[in-house]
């Protein structure tokens, strides 16, 4: 048995409770034992390899808070931190039903190499609640916010660990969330981001993952001479991600033909305006789904696009597989590129489709790193008691999408292209094993 298929079984063998955990873990595996290999790797090394797999510390927590009705609910809170060797925690908590402790793992395993990516000095981790933000007031959202941080403070600072937003968690909740952490600590410092501006946030962090997404995706074909000029994309998702993915495709040319929800997709062949985008996100802004919207021009269909909707280039933006085999053999059809703007929207076998179609496409831990990218600005600005300009954000957020581009190109060429996923699991990996190695572990 070789060494990864070791690491591998017994992995399997710990936590086969944790299937999505499990697939982030076979797909990083998978294109990290032939670099090994090559490389004559030694016993420690592999043993390593190992210990990254396991997270340093798994927090769990209950939350209670007081709903509309005033009765008491309760919910679950966790925070993974799964590895500090580049820095303190960083990565998003997510507010949705669906959390578990294995979703959660998967997203801060991810988080480990796309912090790495980015060059910046940060460690990985994730967290959350299965508390469903859908359909609850302001005040009960409020009221769980503040719930879930006091339970939260006591396992997280400015260089321990560093949370953002993540699905369900935006602006506002973190608002509500830093307000609590201010009053219990009487501290003013820089614990989370993707804060509103006014209270320590920095200029260009909305925007920044579905940015630093098309970024990506221009050196992506930039390799192949092309552009995004009129080229038709599918974008699923209309949450934040989806938003500001879209925007900048219009903003740079492109065509977009999708967004969509958890009912359904709308469809527009002439490709969506700034004006119908302003339409949709106001639309999903009241909490309402897209199968009631009604704008001029636009189309609503029940399911996913992925088989039904032919384009050139498709950005998933809204969650983990998305896209299955079958969806990925119509897409290797037609598709000229693929680039996740979600966290592995691609399941294990759609991956495989795409690569043996050779089809450039880009995991989210290398085309999504924008949003931690600007996030560790972020720190900076806390850190430095001054805010940037967004002029100065948005060139820096270049610049790393940039840099993530060129490891991936570095560490994933092949005869037929770039072998993105193996580019950026073997550039993230080789930064995280190398500084675990120089701590000592
Ligand atoms: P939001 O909550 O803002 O939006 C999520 C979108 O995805 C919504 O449109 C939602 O539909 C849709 N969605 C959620 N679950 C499903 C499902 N099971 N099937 C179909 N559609 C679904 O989240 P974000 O935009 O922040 O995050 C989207 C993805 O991007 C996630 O994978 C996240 O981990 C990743 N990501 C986010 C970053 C960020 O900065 N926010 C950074 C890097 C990655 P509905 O409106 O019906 O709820």
């Amino acid at each position: 048995m070789s060494p990864i298929t070791a690491i591998s079984t017994q992995i399997h063998a710990t936590y086969p409770h944790q299937p999505t955990f499990l697939q982030a873990v076979d797909e990083v595996l998978a294109t990290l034992a032939p670099a090994l290999e090559a490389n004559s790797a030694s016993n420690a090394d592999y043993a390593r390899v190992a210990r990254l797999l396991s997270p340093e510390r798994v927090i769990s927590f209950k939350v209670i808070w007081s709903d509309d009705a005033g009765t008491l609910q309760h919910n679950i809170g966790y925070r993974i931190q799964f590895n500090s060797a580049l820095g303190p925690y960083k990565g998003g908590l997510r507010f949705d039903a669906s959390v578990t402790e294995d979703i959660l793992k998967f997203l801060g395993f991810e988080q480990i190499f796309k912090n790495a990516l980015t060059g910046l000095p940060l460690g990985g981790g994730k967290g959350g609640s299965d508390f469903n933000p859908k359909g609850k007031s302001e005040n009960e959202i409020r009221s769980f916010c503040r719930a879930f941080m006091t339970e939260l403070y006591r396992h997280i600072g400015i260089d321990v660990d560093v949370p953002a937003g993540d699905m369900g968690v935006g602006g506002r909740e973190i608002g509500y969330m830093m307000g609590m952490y201010k009053q219990i600590v009487n501290r003013s410092e820089g614990v989370m981001t993707g804060k509103d501006p006014l209270i320590g946030g920095s200029l260009g962090r909305t925007e920044a993952t579905g940015h630093g997404v098309v970024y990506f995706a221009e050196a992506m074909l930039r390799e192949a001479g092309k552009n995004l000029v009129g080229m038709t994309a599918v974008v699923s998702g209309s949450g934040n991600v989806a938003e500001h993915t879209v925007r900048m495709l219009i903003a740079k040319g492109a065509v977009v033909l999708t967004m969509s929800d958890r009912g359904g997709y709308i469809h527009k062949p002439e490709g969506l305006t700034e004006s119908d985008v302003n339409a949709i996100m106001s639309h999903k802004n009241t909490g309402s789904d897209l199968a009631t919207l009604t704008h001029e021009g636009i189309e609503y269909r029940t399911g996913a696009p992925w088989q039904t909707v032919v384009a050139e280039a498709y950005f998933p933006c809204a969650t983990q597989n998305e896209i299955s085999e079958a969806d990925a053999k119509v897409i290797a059809n037609h598709a000229t590129l693929v680039v996740e703007g979600a966290n592995m929207p691609l399941c294990n076998e759609a991956v495989s489709v795409l690569n043996a179609a050779h089809i450039p496409h880009a995991p989210g831990k290398a085309s999504n790193a924008g949003g931690v990218a600007v996030s560790g600005l972020e720190m900076a600005q806390n850190a430095g008691h001054y805010p940037w300009t967004r002029e100065r954000v948005e060139s820096e957020l270049m610049e790393i999408m940039e840099r993530i581009h060129t490891t991936c190109k570095e560490h994933g060429t092949e005869s037929w292209g770039i072998d993105y996923f193996k580019g950026a699991n073997i550039g993230g990996a080789k930064r995280v094993l190398a500084a675990m190695e120089k701590l000592g572990w």
